[in-house]
């Protein structure tokens, strides 16, 4: 066994957040006095139509935009910019085609100067994690999605982040594979405990995953139900889907979903 490194997972607060945009002279309320409190070490989802500005606060929690009402602090800072403490996970990865998976994977702690012989054994320790130890001297055209996404989650988690920001991770994914990338999420969140802001449309992935599901109202987003998701872990698919618990916090989700759109 390899031995685990757990970084103190920070809360978030997001309160009385606020966004609005302009666009070609009209304003578009994309968010409206959104209130999340996120415990240390959680996994909580946020459904929603889309456009309803769920990527919107994940961008203003990652420090890539501000809001115009409201703030948002993660382990009692203020967020004000972008930092190595916050682990983004995208849609599509954001790899370097031209690197290898190991250089892609040492990219952050080689760009903060950590030595080599520091994140050399990160490195081959993230990659296992993810199952992709095979795979050092492949570049990003030679992965499947999936792998390409175990990838980018091996790059985030070699930053020792607090908090993992996952935007609709898993969406280009096919069934099978979304369901792969599901329990290794719950293996690594096992394993690393980081806080978990994890955004989708699925809601079978959101009761699967989450300890807590926000849902969110069609433009200007508001949160219009909140769910905790009372299923022991570690959870299997397999044992926790057919459970009654598991249907209704689906058909809860999928009811207040059906008023939002
Ligand atoms: P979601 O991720 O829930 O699909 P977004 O957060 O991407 O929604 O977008 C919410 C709304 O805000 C949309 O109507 C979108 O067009 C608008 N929006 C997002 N970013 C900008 C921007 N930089 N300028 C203008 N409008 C934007
Ligand atoms: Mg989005």
């Amino acid at each position: 066994m390899t031995e685990i490194v757990r970084p103190a997972a920070d809360a978030l607060d997001i309160r009385h957040v606020s966004r609005r945009f302009d666009s070609g002279g009209v304003a578009i309320q994309a968010l409206q006095d959104i209130n999340i409190k996120i415990k240390p070490a959680t996994i909580v989802s946020l459904v929603g139509p889309s456009g309803c500005g769920k990527s919107t606060l994940l961008r203003m929690v990652a420090g890539f935009d501000r809001p115009d009402n409201g703030d948002i602090a993660l382990g009692g800072r203020a967020v004000a910019s972008p930092g190595p403490e916050r682990g983004i996970v995208f849609q599509q990865p954001q790899l370097f085609p031209w690197q290898n998976v190991i250089d892609n994977v040492t990219f952050g702690p080689r760009m903060r100067g950590v030595h080599r012989e520091i994140y050399a054994p990160a490195a081959d320790r993230y990659l296992a994690s993810v199952g992709l130890s095979e795979f050092n001297g492949h570049y990003p055209y030679q992965l499947s999605g999936g792998m390409r996404q175990r990838l980018q989650i091996a790059r985030v988690l070699i930053n020792e982040p607090r908090i993992l920001l996952m935007d609709e991770p898993f969406g280009a994914l096919d069934y099978q594979t979304r369901l792969d990338m599901q329990r290794l999420l719950l293996d690594l969140c096992a394993s690393y405990r980081p806080t978990v802001m994890f955004i989708t449309h699925d809601i079978d992935e959101a009761v699967f995953i989450s300890d807590q599901i926000h849902v969110m109202s069609k433009r200007p987003g508001r949160i219009i139900g909140s769910f905790d998701v009372p299923i022991a872990r570690p959870r299997r698919y397999e044992d926790v889907a057919a459970t009654e618990t598991f249907m209704r916090l689906k058909l809860a989700t999928l009811d207040l979903l059906k008023g939002a759109h």
